[in-house]
């Protein structure tokens, strides 16, 4: 037996997996419970001592407002990501697989962070409300790849603004966020989109001062 929130979903395979991100509980004061790394509809039963009580609660934070008992509206995720907009790719049959040279680490990094599943435990887990690594993880996975060159400076840009309109809190590392992950992002991403975000700044900068010249 398993918790999972998902009831809609609890027949379906992906919410068995840890890959759907929807169940955003936090399991007697952690988020996604105490066995990590893993999505709470991972957890099992067997983790507890017989007879334990068990506290589940949603996701406290404020950019998730509770809808209902344990549902929670992580809509701002979603706005964090659709600010970040599309990139720039050819349509038409498939290219040759290697006609975009990728260097082996930066495709290793690339898939790491792809691994985000968007469950907000780490704003959960971060005791600034911070959703640093969400967006660290969504920024670099394209920024680390060629095909998401083009639009590379204001797509952080754009969603550094929102994640901040969201009023998702910054990043003071202390981590909580890296050990709960249940894709297992490293903190390391964080620097990434500080970086990027600074590349970025200085980049606009430059165009502004070339253009009054
Ligand atoms: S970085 Fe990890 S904890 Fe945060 S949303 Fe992505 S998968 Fe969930």
């Amino acid at each position: 037996m398993k918790i999972c929130s998902g009831a809609v979903w609890n027949r379906s395979r992906s919410n068995r997996e840890g890959i759907c991100g929807t169940c955003s509980l936090t399991v007697n004061g952690e988020a996604h419970g105490p066995d990590h790394p893993g999505a709470v509809c991972e957890l099992y039963m067997r983790k507890f001592r017989d007879g334990a009580t068990i506290t589940v609660e949603p996701f406290r934070v404020g950019s998730f407002p509770i809808l209902k008992d344990l549902v929670i509206d992580r809509g701002a995720l979603d706005r964090i990501v659709q600010a970040g907009g599309f990139i720039s790719a050819r349509t038409g049959s498939a290219p040759e697989a290697n006609s975009i040279p990728v260097a082996k680490h930066n495709a290793d990094l690339a898939m790491e962070a792809a691994a985000c599943i968007g469950c907000g435990a780490c704003a959960a887990a971060c005791p600034n409300g911070s959703a640093m690594l969400f967006t660290s993880a969504k920024v670099s996975h394209l920024a680390l790849l060629p095909q998401g060159h083009p639009e590379r400076e204001s797509r952080v840009l754009k969603m550094v603004r929102v994640m901040d309109a969201e009023g998702f809190g910054n990043c003071t590392n202390t981590y909580e966020c890296e050990a709960v992950c249940p894709a297992e992002i490293s903190a390391s991403f964080i620097a990434k989109l500080n970086r990027e975000y600074a590349r970025a700044v200085l980049q606009r900068r430059r165009i502004i001062a070339t253009r009054n010249l």
